[in-house]
């Protein structure tokens, strides 16, 4: 018998209707002898809920306390949807992720998943039940509830498919599979039957919330079959990811365009133009455990230069203390400005590896509408932007329609 761990996300549990028909999908699969370990978010707006309702209390919520908390959507969906499989006749048994043993770290509202223990669940498949698992949390070796960053609930269906070897992982949503960019923003996006691991990793990485960067990195690491697919459509075979280019039979230059509100950017003005700069500005923000995305020095004039770079939005004010207190009286920075109404937006494609011009072409694009590009990061299969964000969306659906994303190819 084959086993396949499929993933409901928020809006696919959002009401006790989808809750119910959820259930009525699943049971067909049972039916058909499957094997099934179903993974489920908090109904839609019940995580941001619960924040909203700690930041009442705390400004900056308790990390261990705000876990406690935020893990109690997905323990109320579990029971629910465990409750509808049974009143359709299915075995049906949950697990918040501490029952099951979902082992990470402590790095509390953004822990890594370090060891799953299958046992309870292989029991529980191998006597006949749907396994519904509380996606989005785990526990710590002291026992203490935590979770795994937002959208974290893909992450525990793909590594449970991994811990488990099933033969694929489903995750269901509310698109019917991964788009050539977000269809909310450019309704003329496109499909993907497929896309390569290493191009959902950059799509993931550079703000495409459809799946957790993480889960694509498990992924990879584990070589899970994994496929996105739409919660209320019974039609289509979603999209899959696939680890090989020449699988990927679109040939597109670029297979998408990814955005990213999230971060915001920071200039230390008039620094000393001397070697370890760098350094002295960076290491107290990294020591701060905060990731900083790009980076720019600006070429020095009269020994003197500014230095930029972005790092998450909900780090801004943080940084911006560490760069005031710890850095500029420190290495005599004339000053310290900052700003968070950016967004990155970044075409991603393997075929960029093999053909030039692909900078020029955006850059133009950009040019052609006013738009100016504050920022430049490249790689071998992405070249990203960061740009005023007012401009982001129309930045968005210009270089969709220069690629010629909108037409089959
Ligand atoms: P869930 O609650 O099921 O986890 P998410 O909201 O996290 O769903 O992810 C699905 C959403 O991702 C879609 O509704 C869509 O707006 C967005 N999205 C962003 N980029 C893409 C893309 N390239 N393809 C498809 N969906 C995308
Ligand atoms: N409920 C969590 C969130 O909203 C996890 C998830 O949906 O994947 O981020
Ligand atoms: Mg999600």
């Amino acid at each position: 018998m084959t086993l396949i761990i499929q993933k409901y996300g928020g809006t696919s549990v959002g009401s006790t209707e989808r809750i119910k028909n959820v259930a009525r999908r699943i049971a067909r699969f049972r039916a058909r002898g499957q094997q099934i370990v179903v993974v489920v978010s908090a109904m839609s707006g019940e995580t941001n809920r619960l924040i909203a309702l700690a930041k009442e209390f705390q400004a900056h919520p308790d990390p261990r306390e705000l876990d406690v908390m935020v893990s109690t959507g997905e323990q109320v969906s579990v029971a629910l949807l465990s409750m509808a499989l049974m009143d359709l006749g299915v075995k049906a048994k949950s697990y918040t992720g501490a029952q099951v043993r979902i082992l990470t770290n402590n790095a509390y509202t953004k822990a890594r998943i370090l060891k799953i223990d299958e046992d309870k669940i292989r029991a529980d498949l191998d006597a006949g039940y749907v396994v519904v698992v509380a996606g989005f949390q785990g526990v710590d070796e002291s026992g203490s509830i935590t979770t795994l960053g937002r959208g974290g609930s893909d992450t525990t269906g793909v590594a449970l498919a991994a811990a488990l070897k099933a033969e694929e992982c489903q995750i269901y949503t509310d698109v019917d599979g991964i788009y050539t960019t977000d269809p909310r923003i450019v309704p003329e996006a496109r499909k993907l039957k497929t896309i390569t691991f290493e191009e959902m990793l950059e799509m993931a990485s550079l703000g495409s919330k459809v799946l957790q960067i993480r889960s694509v990195e498990f992924a990879g690491k584990y070589k899970v079959r994994l496929r996105v697919l739409s919660s209320f459509n019974e039609e289509g075979e979603g999209t899959l990811i696939t680890f090989e280019e020449g699988e990927n039979m679109e040939h597109a230059i670029i297979s998408g365009i990814a955005f990213n509100r999230d971060e915001a950017k920071i200039t230390v003005l008039g620094v000393p133009d001397r070697p370890g700069i760098a350094y002295q500005i960076l290491g107290p923000v990294a020591d701060a455990n905060i990731d900083v995305d790009m980076i720019i020095q600006n070429v020095g004039h009269d020994g003197m230069t500014d230095f930029s770079f972005t790092i998450h939005r909900n780090e801004f004010a943080r940084t911006v203390d560490i760069l005031k207190n710890q850095v500029q009286p420190h290495i005599g920075a004339r000053g310290v400005m900052g700003g968070d109404r950016i967004a990155k937006v970044s075409v991603v494609g393997v075929g960029m590896r093999s053909h030039v011009g692909i900078a020029s072409r955006m850059f133009r694009a950009l040019a052609e509408e006013g738009i100016n590009i504050q920022m430049i990061s490249t790689s071998e299969i992405k070249i990203s932007v960061v740009v005023d964000e007012k401009y982001m969306e129309l930045a968005v659906r210009v270089l969709h329609k220069v690629f010629d994303l909108d037409q089959v190819s």
